[in-house]
């Protein structure tokens, strides 16, 4: 998955390719909208490198550039290889406030620099928290909440929204193997509501869930008193699991987007239900290659079906540390290897913008904000 014996000049060179991809074209200056990004898979490795030094830990490479290597996937694999790279670097923010506000501000820098106007950038805060008796990241027991980890993220990103002029909220991730987290993070949804905190997510490895082809009841159960309280809902789902995983989702969890959903593909009529019944699907190119959750080759990925069908779809980036790159360089693959026109992933833009979990004023405000921009690079080419 990661390659280890690179000399040092083939290391920046793959800096350069796979981490900076510098796209001087519309790509990078049209203004988007990122609907599927965790955070802690959008972490920088010189923060990762700042923070393991203060902490005394150990990781690897000797300098930020082969750390970045280390946490860069380069090669196709299996999504249990992709989600394994989180145990490199998570120890390191786990656990520790000043860390974990550090990155979502500078998240938001990083997302303002690449000209991602909008984002809902999700995370699970028992990842990152450290007060329970096995901590998921950390070697011992500490005393960070995940309520305190939820406060640290809204700080970071509260001043960063401000510093970069960017609009950030944030949806909070139950995951597959830990249903015992589900009520609390349900809870905590609903307590910061009114400060950023927009859905709840299902994450983790659907292949988990694969002996039954059912979620755990607990998620069943908690996703269905989300909708009864009217909070917010996507589920990862259909990335690498079955279409049956897709159909529990939408029916049974009442999920109005969809993680990836890829795999809704396999199943014809499920695919036309959930067409017609305007499910969005949060696609995320780069990753679904890397994970080897779609085909090799890059012309047949599913989401040039969605946009052929007229789809609810949107372009996102999913784990920026980890393919490399933030939406320019997503958008760079469809339009390069998948085969989108520019004007289709302006259109799943402006799909990104009405699916949003902001209200309704706030998401006209948004869509407004595009269309603008789109006339005016118009305009501006026919100069
Ligand atoms: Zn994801």
């Amino acid at each position: 998955m990661r390659s280890t014996c690179r000399s040092r000049n083939e290391v920046k060179e793959v800096v350069r390719r796979k981490i900076l991809r510098p796209v001087m074209d519309q790509r990078r200056k049209m203004k988007k909208v990122d609907l599927h990004v965790h955070l802690d898979g959008a972490v920088r490795a010189s923060t990762i490198w700042d923070v393991g030094k203060r902490r005394n830990m150990s990781l690897p490479g000797s300098s930020v550039e082969e750390l970045q290597e280390h946490l860069t996937i380069t090669d196709r694999g299996s999504l249990t290889e992709f989600l394994a790279v989180f145990a490199i670097h998570m120890p390191v923010i786990c656990g520790d406030l000043e860390a974990i506000e550090r990155v979502a501000y500078e998240f938001c820098e990083d997302c303002s620099n690449d000209n991602i106007i909008y984002c809902e950038a999700r995370y699970c805060p028992h990842l990152l928290a450290n007060d329970m008796e096995n901590p998921f990241y950390a070697d011992t027991k500490g005393n960070v909440s995940p309520l305190e980890v939820v406060k640290a993220v809204n700080r970071g990103l509260k001043k960063g929204c401000v510093d970069f002029n960017i609009k950030v909220k944030t949806i909070l991730c139950c995951m597959r193997e830990r249903p015992e987290w589900a009520q609390e993070i349900l809870d905590l949804c609903l307590k910061f509501k009114d400060q950023g905190v927009v859905a709840i997510d299902l994450a983790g490895d659907e292949n988990l869930d694969l002996k039954d082809i059912k979620s755990h009841d607990e998620h069943l159960r908690v996703f269905q008193e989300a909708e009864w309280l009217g909070l917010s809902r996507t589920v990862h789902a259909g990335e690498n699991g079955p279409a049956e995983i897709v159909r529990e989702a939408v029916y049974d969890m009442h999920a109005q987007r969809l993680g990836h959903g890829y795999h809704v593909l396999d199943d014809e009529t499920l695919y036309k239900a959930v067409r017609e019944k305007g499910v969005h699907f949060e696609a995320c190119p780069v990753s679904s290659h890397m994970t080897g959750s779609v085909s090799t080759d890059w012309t047949k990925h599913p989401i040039l079906r969605f946009a052929r069908d007229g789809v609810n779809f949107s372009v996102n980036t999913d784990d920026p540390l980890l393919i490399g790159g933030f939406l320019s360089s997503e958008y760079e693959t469809c339009t390069e290897k998948i085969g989108l026109s520019l004007e289709q992933i302006r259109n799943a833009n402006l799909n990104a913008a009405r699916a949003t979990f902001l209200p309704e004023d706030e998401k006209q405000s948004l869509l407004k904000q595009l269309q603008e921009d789109y006339e005016k690079s118009d305009s501006s080419q026919g100069d």
